[in-house]
């Protein structure tokens, strides 16, 4: 596997710092926890679509593109650090925020990601529920086109083999700080939603033949349909890398117990994971996915499966900024 060959355009603050945990870890008395800070990328705010940006805009570049598009959620962390991609690289970029909360609060509307959107130039259309977001969006797209644009269309969540080429180099990055700091490390946990995350981090664990478990704690679809889309999503990276065959489907593991109501719908869990992540580490998680996989966490110890004397990376994916879209689920008024 040979990552250099791929072109990438330099958008984040890298290797991101991997720290303990100590108060956390005396608190649930179990694992000796340490987190991995890909909250701390740079970008806008970070978050761990820039990793997958930096492969997808060069592509977007090499192409001739002129404006990018993506959609996600209302609060999507992904369209935001794409619109701050696309202003830092000259690019313009067109955004399709989908409804998935039914949630009418202006800060949920108007602050967090979308407020940055706004402020690096893209721009918004809006969509309900229950479309076919990225038939949408290809249709968005073919308009631009007809009108003489160089569209570039990067699916939800930044989710194909070009995407996931970045959470490759972040299994790369991991094994290298493991080594270099002599941490045997038992567990890697993280939120795994449109799946390019999970499938390049098990490309990159078992291109290397890294015997870690990685575990993704599921947001939205259900443990099959997760499992299934992440390892669709692995093969055809370890493809396009040149080892295939390397992942097998048992490798690829998702636990969906922690989803709550549904999609973006902070549970009771979640904002006791927020609390304690805050008032314990100082570190700020985000409402949607990383207190989603941080709640599954900090369960799985509680319930006996990850013990005392097993050392856990937690993968912190970002998007603490969507916590200003949140504050009317948030105990401290509107
Ligand atoms: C997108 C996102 C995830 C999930 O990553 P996928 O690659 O979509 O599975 C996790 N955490 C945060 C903060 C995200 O924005």
């Amino acid at each position: 596997m040979n990552l250099a060959k791929f072109p990438r355009v330099s958008l984040a603050h890298l290797p991101t710092p991997l720290e303990p945990m100590p108060r956390l870890s005396a608190l649930l008395d179990g694992p000796e926890l340490w987190i991995k800070r890909d909250d701390c990328t740079g970008l806008s705010t970070g978050g761990n679509k820039t990793r997958k940006l930096e492969f997808l805009m060069a592509e977007a570049l090499e192409q001739g593109a002129d404006i990018v598009l993506t959609q996600g959620a209302t609060q999507s962390n992904h369209a935001r650090q794409t619109a701050a991609a696309a202003a830092k690289l000259g690019l313009d970029c067109h955004l399709l925020l989908e409804d998935r909360t039914g949630y009418n609060h202006k800060n949920y509307r108007f602050n967090g990601n979308v407020l940055l959107d706004h402020l690096h130039g893209a721009t918004i259309e809006y969509r309900g529920p229950d479309l076919d977001m990225h038939a949408e969006m290809v249709a968005v797209a073919d308009k631009f086109a007809a009108d003489g644009r160089k569209p570039y269309v990067i699916p939800g969540g930044g989710s194909n083999p070009t995407g996931a080429l970045g959470y490759v180099n972040c299994a790369l990055e991991m094994i290298n700080q493991f080594v270099t700091t002599g941490l045997d490390v038992d567990h890697i946990v993280h939120a795994t939603g449109s799946a390019g995350t999970q499938a390049g981090l098990i490309t990159g664990l078992c291109a290397m033949n890294a015997n870690t478990p990685l575990l993704g704690i599921g947001v939205r679809a259900p443990k099959p349909k997760q499992e299934e889309n992440v390892y669709n999503l692995a093969v055809a990276t370890c493809e396009k890398l040149g080892c295939p065959g390397v992942v097998d489907r048992a490798d690829v593991v998702a636990n969906t117990d922690y989803v709550g109501e549904g999609y973006g719908i902070p549970s009771p869990a979640a904002l006791e994971a927020i609390d304690l992540f805050a008032r314990y580490e100082a570190i700020l998680l985000d409402p949607v996915y990383s207190a989603k996989g941080a709640a599954g966490l900090i369960d799985l110890i509680r319930n006996g499966h990850f013990k005392k004397g097993e050392r856990i990376v937690f993968l912190h994916t970002g998007g603490a900024i969507g916590l200003t879209g949140y504050t009317h689920v948030l105990p401290f008024g509107e």
